[in-house]
């Protein structure tokens, strides 16, 4: 992988400019730095390498040299996606399910920010913004794939089971440019469907736990626990609780877990 190589690969898409990088701290660091300095909508920022990705709050995403995909895409949304914006998350989780979907894999995503395989956690979205005043001036969405095996970090760092599409696959996985071009490919696709109800129920209909008993820890208040319903028009999740209420979770830093 390399800016010659990522450049032909991805150049039947309308993509922005790429900043390839061997080894990076952070790709969504960098790309909040050249969002603020006038990066054209869908650049990227992607790393062989990434030595301090970063999780929600003060959490690590790990990716090894070599092995897994951690790349940071820049959007500036036109005006009448901006009442959309709180679907973002779902339009990138969705993105990198369709292409695990093409390799025949059955992924899901457990909400908000995670894409399940075999019940395990193969990918993870963390999205930043750029403001400009009270308005965003762009969005930085980070997006970690373990493609390879060497990508999943080892059982006693993780706080949720992970897995790769390598170990998904039970054999060799595509390369990761590939894995990439099919990502975005999906992600431009979807993103002109965002305002639609079409891109709601794609969401929803690979929810993880759906019908199923969750608990939600929402910042510092106290576990809801309930059945999983589904999807409210902006993002949100729905559920019922033990008294056949239905509660709705909205984002920020939320944790979802199969209640025991
Ligand atoms: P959550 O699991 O609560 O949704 P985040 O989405 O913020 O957490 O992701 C960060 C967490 O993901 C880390 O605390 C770590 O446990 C786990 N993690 C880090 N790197 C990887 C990886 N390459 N694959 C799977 N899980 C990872």
């Amino acid at each position: 992988m390399n800016q010659n190589s990522l450049q032909k690969k991805l150049s039947k898409l309308n993509i922005g400019n790429l900043r390839y990088f061997d080894s990076i701290g952070s790709t969504n660091d960098e790309a909040l730095a050249w969002a603020a300095t006038g990066a054209r909508d869908l650049s990227i920022v992607i790393a062989d390498e990434q030595t301090q990705g970063r999780g929600r709050l003060d959490r690590k995403w790990f990716t090894p040299k070599g092995s897994g995909l951690a790349f940071s895409l820049i959007l500036r949304p036109h005006a009448n996606l901006r009442p959309h914006l709180s679907r973002t998350v779902g339009l990138a989780a969705l993105s990198i399910a369709e292409s695990c979907s093409g390799l025949g894999l059955a992924p899901r995503i457990k909400w908000p920010n995670d894409i399940l395989l075999n019940g395990k956690k193969t990918a993870g979205i963390l999205i930043e913004t750029v403001w400009s005043g009270d308005d965003v001036d762009s969005l930085v969405i980070g997006m970690g794939i373990n493609v390879h095996k060497a990508s999943v970090p080892p059982a006693e760092v993780l706080q949720f089971p992970a897995t790769s599409l390598e170990d998904a696959l039970g054999k060799e996985a595509p390369a990761r440019e590939d894995v990439l071009f099919s990502v975005l490919d999906a992600f431009i696709h979807w993103r002109e469907r965002m305002a639609t109800d079409a891109l709601i129920h794609a969401w929803e209909e690979i929810i993880a736990f759906r019908g199923e008993q969750v608990q939600v820890q929402a910042g510092g208040e106290e576990n809801i626990t309930g059945e999983l319903l589904g999807l409210e028009s902006d993002g949100s999740l729905r559920l019922r609780d033990a008294h056949d209420k239905s509660v709705i979770i909205r984002f920020g830093d939320v944790s979802l877990r199969p209640s025991a």
